[in-house]
């Protein structure tokens, strides 16, 4: 069977950014690749949304960019602008396409469907298919999103809408988020952050159905897209071993309390090629322990209080935008992490924290 010098297992987001960034830079010149990915074609499946607070290869990807966004509670709006570190949304189309036509070009780049057909012995190996193992007690960010087109110009296509916590909360955490791409056309999601519940599940089309026609009071429209997901907020079980590193949601790149993961998944990408030459030595990359202390802290806080959080998450952003985005993205400083925390209400982050 043939022998790579590296394979990459799962050829989504980080599997796909890793080849890509591997890719650009030469260092698959004199090397093999193997990716396996099971799907039969690549087609648009997920709308990978993020505050740019770090450069990323796919700017030609982006759909759309915004310099404003919203977050309310019932009868209360807060505004806030983010032109330093704009909001941006990637279509996964446009980014496999770009990537897979980019990597068809080098013959030293091989795709197989399943690790059977190729031998592991002698090569390293990036996983990021994740191992999860039972799901009971533990919290997802699961959802479902709608982009719809209207017939009249009913959205401000200048500002996302974040958390709308205006609707039911049925002793969970449940927002609504709006990326308007124009006045006519965005994108709707109905989130929950819950242990996984068939039966909030199955009502997803009726959430998102009564949240467009009664809260927006939109009648008139047509769905274009949809997509459907759950991002686990805990870590996979998968271990790194001496000829193996895990990447993407299988290698923790999830920040815990958002779910973001895409530019976690781009800076890894680079750190893995900068190291390359010495990928077996270095030290495993990691989200900086103090998010995954302060995200422990949030999610024990989340789980034991969900009536609480849409007030948590408004007084977060009683903060500065850049402070909020630079905290929500890995990136802030401590005074900033600081000034977080003091927002907080005190008394059950202390009983959290004493948990
Ligand atoms: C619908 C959706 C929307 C999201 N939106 C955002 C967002 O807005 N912002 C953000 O930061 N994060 C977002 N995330 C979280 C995260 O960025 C994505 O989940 C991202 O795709 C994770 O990349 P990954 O490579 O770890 O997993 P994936 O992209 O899921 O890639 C894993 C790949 O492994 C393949 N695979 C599965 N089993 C095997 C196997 N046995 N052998 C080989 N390959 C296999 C799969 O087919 C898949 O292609 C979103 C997640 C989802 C599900």
């Amino acid at each position: 069977m043939k022998e790579f010098d590296y394979i990459i297992i799962g050829g989504g987001c980080a599997g796909l950014s890793l080849a890509y960034e591997l890719e650009i830079h030469n260092k698959l010149k004199d090397k093999t690749l193997a990716i396996i990915e099971p799907r039969l074609e690549y087609k648009k499946d997920k709308t990978w949304s993020f505050w740019k607070t770090t450069d990323h290869n796919f700017e030609d990807c982006i759909k759309k960019s915004w310099k404003n966004f919203s977050i309310n509670i019932p009868n209360k709006t807060k505004y806030l602008e983010c032109d330093k570190l704009p909001y941006q949304s990637i279509d996964s189309g446009l980014f496999y396409e770009k990537i897979n036509s980019t990597l068809k070009q080098n013959q030293n780049i091989s795709f197989y469907k399943d690790i059977s057909e190729i031998s592991l012995n002698n090569s390293f190996i990036f996983n990021s298919v994740p191992s999860i193992r039972s799901s009971e007690n533990k919290l997802w960010q699961h959802f479902k999103g709608v982009e719809i087109e209207t017939t009249k110009n009913v959205f401000d296509a200048e500002i996302v809408n974040l958390m709308d916590f205006d609707c039911k909360q049925l002793d969970s955490v449940h927002f609504f988020y709006t990326l308007p791409y124009d006045n006519h056309k965005a994108l709707i999601e109905t989130t929950w952050i819950s242990h996984l519940n068939n039966d909030l599940e199955m009502n997803y089309d009726e959430q998102l159905k009564n949240y467009i026609e009664n809260h927006l009071n939109i009648k008139n429209y047509k769905i274009n897209y949809k997509e459907k997901g759950a991002i686990p907020l805990f870590y996979p079980s998968n271990i790194n071993e001496k000829n193996k590193i895990n990447i993407g949601t299988a290698g923790c790149m999830t920040r815990l309390s958002t779910g973001y993961t895409f530019l976690n998944i781009q800076e890894h990408s680079r750190f893995i090629r900068e190291n390359i030459e010495n990928i077996k030595n270095v030290e495993k990359y990691e989200i900086r322990k103090k998010y995954k202390f302060l995200d422990k802290v949030f999610l024990n806080v989340l789980n034991k209080n969900p009536k609480e959080m849409p007030n948590v998450f408004f007084k977060m952003f009683n903060n500065s935008p850049e402070t909020v985005i630079k905290f929500l993205s890995n990136k802030s400083s401590i005074l900033q992490d600081l000034s977080i925390i003091l927002k907080m209400p005190k008394w059950i982050f202390i009983k959290a924290l004493l948990k």
